[in-house]
This record gives C-alpha cells, sequence and structure tokens, in this order.
C-alpha cells in the first residue's frame, strides 16, 4: 500500500542490434513511501542509466525496450511514467520527483542568478504564488538546505562547490517532491563538505518525508544512510535487503567484495581487498552468471546457467533479503 514507485522488467539498451550494449538488463525494483533506497555498484553496473530512465532523461542511443516504471500520487491510482506525454513529464519532474547528478555545473543556468532560478521554477511548475509568497519560499528553501539568504543573488560561478551543490538541493526540493533521485551527488566534493551535505539531505527526509533514491559506487556511504540497498552489477540487481542485514551478512561474493573496498566511516577497521578484474562487455549475453569470471567461489553450474534474484536458501529472519547467486538456489536459472 505504502509503494511510490515500482520498476518492473526493465531493460535498458544502447543501440541496436549485435553491438546494442544491455546497461539496464532486467530490473525490478519497489520504492516506498519515504525511505532511502540505495543503489550501488561500479561504474559500468547501469546505476546511472537506470536512474535516467527512472526519470526519463534517457536520450539517444540510449532506449527503454522493455519492462514499466509506475508512480504512485498519494491521491490517486498508478501513472505510467513511460508513457507520461512531454506536458505531464515536465510537472512530474519538478513537483513529484526531482533529481541532483553528480555535476552541480551542469545543471544550474550560470547566466541566472539564483533567485532568479528558484524564483522561475516555482512560476512554472509551481501553484498560484505572488510575488511576496515567492520570496518568502525562495528564502525558506535556501534556509532548509543551509544557504544564507543573503548569496540569493549571486551567480553559481560566484559560489563554492560545496554551495552550489546545495542550491541544486534547493532547486530540487522547491516544489516538494514525493522523490528525490541523487546520482553520485557528492562525489565531487571534499568529504568534509559531502558528508555535511549528505546529512542535510537526510535530516530534511526525516522533516518533509520525501523519498530518496541515492545511487553511489560507494557501499559503506550507502550501509550508512540507506534503509534498503540493491546491489547492480552488469545490468542487474544481484542482491537486495535491508542495509543492516546487507552490512551484517551480505550474500552475493560481489556484495561481500564491494563491502571491503571502501573504508567504514564508523566500525571496525577492515582490510580492504577490493575486487580483482574488470566488469564484463555488456554487448555480450553471458550464458551464465556474469560475475563468474571474477568470482572466488565460482561453480561449473556458473558458466551455464543465470542465476535470478531469490528469496530462496536465505534466513527467514530477513525476508526482505533476495541474492542472485548459484550458492544460494536450489531451483533452476534461466
Ligand atoms: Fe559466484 Fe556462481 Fe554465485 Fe555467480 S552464481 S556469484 S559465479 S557463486
Ligand atoms: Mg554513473
Amino acid at each position: 500500500g505504502d509503494v511510490l514507485l515500482e520498476v518492473t522488467g526493465l531493460r535498458v539498451d544502447y543501440g541496436d542490434g549485435p553491438n546494442a550494449v544491455h546497461a539496464v538488463d532486467g530490473v525490478d525494483l519497489v520504492l516506498r513511501r519515504g525511505e532511502v533506497l540505495g543503489v550501488a555498484g561500479e561504474s559500468g553496473s547501469g546505476k546511472s542509466t537506470l536512474a535516467y530512465a527512472i526519470t526519463r532523461l534517457l536520450r539517444p542511443p540510449g532506449q527503454v525496450v522493455a519492462g514499466e516504471i509506475r508512480y504512485w500520487p498519494t491521491s490517486a491510482g498508478p501513472v505510467d511514467v513511460l508513457k507520461m506525454s512531454d506536458a505531464e513529464l515536465r510537472a512530474f519532474r519538478w513537483a513529484q520527483l526531482a533529481i541532483v547528478f553528480q555535476s552541480a555545473m551542469n545543471s544550474l543556468n550560470p547566466v541566472l542568478r539564483l533567485r532568479e532560478q528558484l524564483g522561475d521554477a516555482l512560476i512554472d511548475h509551481g501553484p498560484g504564488m505572488t510575488p511576496g509568497q515567492r520570496q518568502k519560499r525562495i528564502a525558506e528553501v535556501m534556509t532548509m538546505v543551509g544557504l544564507p539568504t543573503d548569496r540569493a543573488d549571486a551567480y553559481p560561478h560566484e559560489l563554492s562547490g560545496g554551495m552550489r551543490q546545495r542550491a541544486l538541493i534547493a532547486m530540487a526540493l522547491v516544489l516538494e517532491p514525493d522523490i528525490l533521485v541523487l546520482d553520485e551527488p557528492t562525489t565531487a566534493l571534499d568529504v568534509v563538505v559531502q558528508r555535511q551535505i549528505l546529512t542535510k539531505i537526510m535530516n530534511l527526509r526525516e522533516q518533509l518525508g520525501f523519498a530518496v533514491v541515492f545511487i553511489t559506487h560507494d557501499l559503506s556511504l550507502l550501509i550508512e544512510v540507506a534503509d534498503r540497498i540493491a546491489v547492480m552489477y552488469a545490468g542487474r540487481i544481484i542482491e537486495t535487503s535491508t542495509a543492516k542485514q546487507l552490512y551484517e551478512a551480505p550474500r552475493h561474493p560481489y556484495s561481500d567484495g564491494l563491502l571491503h573496498s571502501f573504508p567504514l566511516l564508523h566500525g571496525p577497521r577492515r582490510v580492504l581487498t577490493g575486487i580483482p578484474g574488470a566488469p564484463p562487455d555488456l554487448r555480450l549475453r553471458s550464458a551464465g552468471c556474469a560475475f563468474q569470471p571474477r568470482c572466488t567461489q565460482a561453480m561449473a553450474a556458473c558458466t551455464t546457467t543465470i542465476p535470478l534474484l531469490s528469496a530462496t536458501n536465505l534466513p527467514t529472519e530477513a525476508p526482505d533479503h533476495q541474492v542472485a547467486c548459484l550458492l544460494y538456489q536450489d531451483g533452476e536459472g534461466r
């Protein structure tokens, strides 16, 4: 009942024919109202493509070749995001779902002062507001994200990297969306600023109740801030569970490797081993598990059977935990 966004059987290709890259290769995903869903994976795992598809920002040669994306507004039945008209899409993207991408400079208009950009968003997509109400909302949202209101008349280049990122978050939240999609939102910033901004976003989420899809290669960061996590590899989700369960008992050999690839900010020191080898060529469809060439636990069946995401053979006390690995599967893959 509390499902906000549901992705079913999503496939995204870049290009077509024999050279098509299968960037997202059959993803099922549910985002619940108010939760933080983390999507983790190395670069090339399909996680950014997934974000572009969900937000309908995919550009040719990228194309959704199968699947559905349904959004449930509070007041009505589900809406098919992939079938929205351009007008519906513009409204959806501001008022219901907002996006913060990696590079703040790309998404702020360099020739407009902050006040103008925030004001334009309110005029174009917001409820009818008087100029006075708009100025009040601009000051409110700037204060909310920790931007001094006296910076409202600054141009983007006059702001520090951290302030630009806060400005982007202000833009994203100005119309109070249900969903905030973050794609590596702070990686370009230094660690201290990264941390401040993430803490700010998570506090705002508590106050305002929006849901977050947080996409990053840094699994240890997700362990700290996400409620649930989906780990992607070669265009598929290979493990999903609560953040706590994934930290305490990662089941997929790739998740385990990824957890040991980053220092944890809190908790015991770990030996960082990383994962030798590189992700597969996404033009080729493997007959078996895509992780097999890098997997230290691979068996004969792993070269011939594609493991399906399932809860089979996992402890019953973790009902949300699913893994796509033959170590945990009795049945047939595909
Ligand atoms: Fe490793 Fe096989 Fe599991 Fe793939 S299915 S992760 S190769 S054990
Ligand atoms: Mg990316």
